[in-house]
């Protein structure tokens, strides 16, 4: 099929590589100069894994071109996706949708008669009928089919997500409309993931309440994890125990130090703000919503507590910046505030993250920026796990003692089990669990004169 992409983000480019892999011919349009530059000149303006690979192959197989020619593109297309941006609107957190009703104009006088428009998009429920009235009006002379399709992939492991989904959510109201989604994703029939076809309405819906599922269940385990510190239960143990039964499940029951990225909060937020217009408010959410703020807000204080409530004039090194591993994408990461916070108490922050760094500078052009996680901690009171990249799951803790000013360490991430931290002489601050102090003369003995 030819495939028309408005928008190469996150979500445009990998479905536009993937669709192109499947032997589809895509178009993925881009309005960004800088962004549309990167990807015609051969590179990838974000990192996923896998991604850069998988672009280069389709493009070599003229099976998918990059191009700021919007009518072009969506003139040829029997089918179009609209995956830009819906970020927060700024007053009530509700989506603003912006770029989605802009794409759907400027789709409108090129569309072709019988095409189907997909808005790929996380939009409030609604948005397709919105869409369909502005194509109806810019293109009144043809029969154009307007699809929710949202995605679920996640950041990191993206590719994956797409090529093989649990499932695929259609909300659509006619047959053609129907047969053609059918057919993009025929490919992926073999496997076991089933193509649910749904009203428009309920796929929007499904979308949002994914997100805030999953951003209730977060939260539940950070609030199980502060009660495990304060009875003294451990959280990982008691997810575990909880995980194990298949009616709740084991993704996503980490302790960890409040959901951020691009779409939990965002969607979240949105979802509240659209069951209140609906005179339906969802109570849980909310109560996701304030817990979380709080939890983010109060690492930059485990911190400080850590460090004995004395933070100006601390160094602290930051590991992570990313608002999970696997990507660059910083949207709403919970070090944004901790590092505001700690710089804000007059910490020297000396910041690592492997891919991070470019977005971050962005955002704090005076932090000492360093070339990997024992850089950072050179010299530094507390080092602090904030990302849970895989460079920081083997960390040598002998080596840190000795280039470290303090052996303090708080892991955000629970990246490792206490005991084995302490060993090296260090205090271990993890989240669900009690802190872990200094032990074993032996591993003492090793890790030679550190403090
Ligand atoms: P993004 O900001 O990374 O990408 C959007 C792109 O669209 C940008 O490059 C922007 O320049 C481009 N754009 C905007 N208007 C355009 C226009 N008129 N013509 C051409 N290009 C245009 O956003 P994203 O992370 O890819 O998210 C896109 C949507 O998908 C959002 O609604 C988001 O909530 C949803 N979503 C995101 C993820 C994720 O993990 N990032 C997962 C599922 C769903």
């Amino acid at each position: 099929m030819r495939v028309a992409i408005i928008g190469a983000g996150y979500v445009g480019l990998v479905t536009g590589a993937c669709l192109a892999e499947f032997g589809h011919r895509v178009s993925c349009v881009e309005a960004d100069a800088e962004r549309l530059a990167t990807l015609e000149a051969g590179g990838i303006p974000i990192f996923e894994p896998g991604l850069a690979g998988l672009v280069a192959r389709n493009v070599a197989a003229g099976r998918l071109v990059f191009t700021g020619a919007l009518p072009l593109a969506v003139a040829d297309a029997e089918i179009v996706m609209i995956a830009v941006g819906t970020p927060a609107r700024h007053g009530d957190g509700g989506a603003d949708l912006g770029q989605v009703y802009e794409a759907a104009r400027l789709v409108a006088p090129a569309v072709r008669d019988g095409a189907v428009v997909v808005v790929k998009s996380t939009v409030p429920v609604g948005t397709g009928d919105d869409v369909e009235r502005i194509i109806r009006s810019g293109a009144p002379d043809r029969s154009v089919h307007i699809v929710s399709n949202p995605e679920f992939l996640r950041e990191g492991a993206a590719i994956e997500d797409f090529k093989h989904p649990d499932r695929i959510v259609v909300g659509a109201e006619s047959d053609p409309a129907r047969e053609a989604m059918a057919e993009l994703y025929r490919p992926l029939m073999l496997s076991p993931s089933p193509l649910l076809f749904v009203s428009r309405r309920t796929a929007e819906l499904t979308k949002y309440a994914a997100n805030s599922f999953l951003a209730m269940k977060v939260t539940f385990i950070n609030q199980i994890s502060d009660l495990s510190e304060a009875v003294g239960a451990d959280a990982l143990e008691v997810a575990r125990g909880i995980g194990l039964d298949p009616r709740i499940g084991d993704k996503y029951l980490n302790p960890g130090p409040g959901y951020g990225g691009s779409c939990l909060p965002k969607d979240t937020v949105a979802l509240i703000r659209t069951a209140a217009d609906a005179g339906a408010r969802v109570t849980l959410v909310e109560a996701t919503v304030d817990a979380n703020e709080a939890r983010k807000h109060g690492m930059a204080r485990r911190v400080a507590l850590a460090l004995g409530g004395e933070v100006e004039g601390r160094t602290a090194a930051i590991l992570g910046l990313t608002f999970k591993a696997n990507t660059d994408d910083l949207r709403d990461a919970v070090s944004l505030e901790l590092v505001a916070a700690l710089t804000a108490a007059g910490a020297h922050v000396r910041a690592y993250d492997p891919e991070g760094m470019a977005a971050a500078h962005a955002i704090f052009p005076d932090l000492t920026y360093c070339s990997d996680a024992y850089d950072a901690a050179s010299g530094a009171d507390v080092l602090v796990i904030a990302t849970e990249w895989e460079a920081f799951r083997a960390l040598d803790f002998e080596r840190l003692g000795k280039i470290m000013s303090h052996r303090l360490v708080v892991d955000l991430r629970n990246l490792y089990w206490p005991q084995d931290v302490a060993r090296y002489g260090f205090t271990y601050h993890s989240l669900g669990r009690t802190v872990a102090r200094p032990s074993g003369r032996a591993s003492l003995k090793a890790v030679g004169n550190g403090s």
